[in-house]
């Protein structure tokens, strides 16, 4: 595999250099604090860990095939599976110029232990009981850091688009998922159950392109944020580095400014026009539907259609076939979505499983395939459309703003690098049957209910 690693050193560095950030479930997150570096400046450390007990560690098949700790003699470590999805797929969908900057980087394991003997007591608790950096690795992250520097960092997770065609949705789902958005149908149900959700904003307004709506947008996450004491994960505001609580607002303006202005509206006038100019919302939302065309219920349709046209499949239920042609009312059994079975396998898709999709997504073929009535035969087309989907449905943007102004007119320039979209990984094959179960609680739960919210999907292509 050709390796994408720079000649970076950070093994020059010094761990007392690097500041613990935060981390997730695989990876830990360092930004970068020594003294000015050209090379280092403005990034964060992004590094795999692994789990500490004699546990054999479980592979996610998301992290395509990132294992190297067998890598045997001169064999050199792939570079991480992140950087070759950005590079390779995201770079076809997103411009670059809204992308973070990735970049591979050679660690070795001296340097690795000093990070942890230096680092491992800021983590929490349970996290160092559980994982660590992981020793065995000889590449890194190196990405842009794109909270730490002198600005007002806003975090949004915008999450659903749109709302799905009612072509493939059933007769008791389609006046529901056609007028209420699958987020709000969503929050309402994690309200009753007592978490905390940004109830009350609606993806559809954030995404329409109409200013008054995009206000109402900003608005309710700003509410939510400050209702739910900062703990809503829809929206996050960071000042060097560092996420601030509702009580820290002065924090936003810049030290000089006598707070005249309300908090909410000088977030507001600084946030829309940044939101209003970039291409970053449509393209997420041309991206989410068109990749989403069947909804989960069209694609699980098509998933039992596609088994139950495989041969080995109609000989080994062939009593049921033959009785009066299945109108018995009795069905064979189907496998699970996303799950292989000995009738339809569903591999879970490599890097140039992704690319070749790609080919067929962004060319001519592409519009030229029916999705009113979708062939078995393009199923796999529609798996990994969907898993893909799923990504952008999922990913965050960060807005860099100028620390707020009390004047009404704000300074904030609309640059396009301004705007950057994170937490663009795969989907996993396995998380299809999860999402369909998901899908029939969530409306489930909203059709039991006596609420009937009108989200207005003002899509023009
Ligand atoms: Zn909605």
């Amino acid at each position: 595999m050709v390796s994408l690693a720079s000649t970076v050193q950070v093994t020059g560095t010094l761990p007392v250099h690097w500041k613990y950030v935060s981390e997730g479930g695989a990876t830990i997150v360092f930004s970068y604090r020594g003294p000015p570096n050209p090379d280092f400046d403005g990034t964060v450390l992004r590094l795999r860990k692994s789990i500490l007990s004699t546990v054999p560690k479980i592979t996610r098949a998301s992290e395509l095939g990132s294992q190297n700790t067998e890598t045997p003699g001169e064999v050199e470590e792939p570079d991480d599976p992140m950087i070759k999805f950005q590079t390779t797929c995201m770079e076809r969908l997103i411009p670059p110029e809204h992308l973070p900057h990735l970049e591979s980087v050679h660690v070795n394991r001296g340097w690795l232990e000093s990070l942890i003997a230096v680092h491992d007591d800021e983590r929490p608790v349970d996290r160092r009981l559980r994982d660590q950096v992981d020793l065995n690795r000889t590449k890194g992250v190196l990405a842009t850091d794109l909270v730490g520097g002198e600005w007002l960092a806003v975090e949004i997770k915008p999450k659903w688009a749109f709302l799905p065609s009612p072509t493939h949705l059933s007769e008791i789902t389609r006046p529901t998922k056609t007028q209420t958005c699958r987020f709000c149908m969503h929050s309402q149900m994690k309200a009753k159950m007592g978490d905390s959700v940004s109830l009350g904003y609606c993806p559809l307004e954030l995404f329409s392109g109409d200013k008054d709506r995009v206000t109402k947008a900003i608005h309710s996450l700003w509410n939510s944020w400050m209702d739910s004491n900062g703990t809503v994960n829809n929206l996050k505001i960071f000042i060097r580095g560092k996420v601030i609580q509702p009580s820290d607002t002065s924090l936003m303006f810049v030290e000089s400014t006598n707070q005249a202005m309300d908090p909410r509206d000088a977030f507001t006038s600084a946030l829309l026009p940044m939101l209003m100019n970039t291409p970053v919302l449509r393209i997420l939302s041309k991206l989410q539907r068109s990749l989403d065309c069947l909804d989960i219920e069209g694609l699980s349709n098509l998933w039992r259609a596609a088994e139950k046209s495989a041969p080995l499949y109609r000989t080994t239920f062939a009593s049921f076939f033959e009785k009066a042609g299945g109108t018995s009312g009795e069905e064979p059994p189907t496998s699970p979505i996303g799950v292989s079975s000995s009738f339809l396998a569903s591999p879970e898709p490599t890097i140039s499983d992704w690319s070749d999709f790609l080919d067929t997504y962004l060319s001519q073929t592409s519009s030229q395939i029916d999705h009113t009535n979708p062939s078995p035969k393009n199923l796999r087309y529609y798996l990994l459309a969907y898993l893909l989907s799923a990504t952008f449905k999922d990913c965050s943007i960060i807005i860099r703003l100028d620390p707020l102004q009390s004047a009404v007119a704000q300074s904030t320039q609309v640059v396009p690098e301004r705007v950057t979209v994170i937490d663009l990984d795969p989907k996993s094959m396995d998380r299809l049957r999860k999402w369909e179960k998901l899908d029939r609680e969530i409306v489930q739960a909203y059709l039991g209910t006596d609420e009937n919210k009108v989200c207005v999907d003002g899509w023009v292509e």
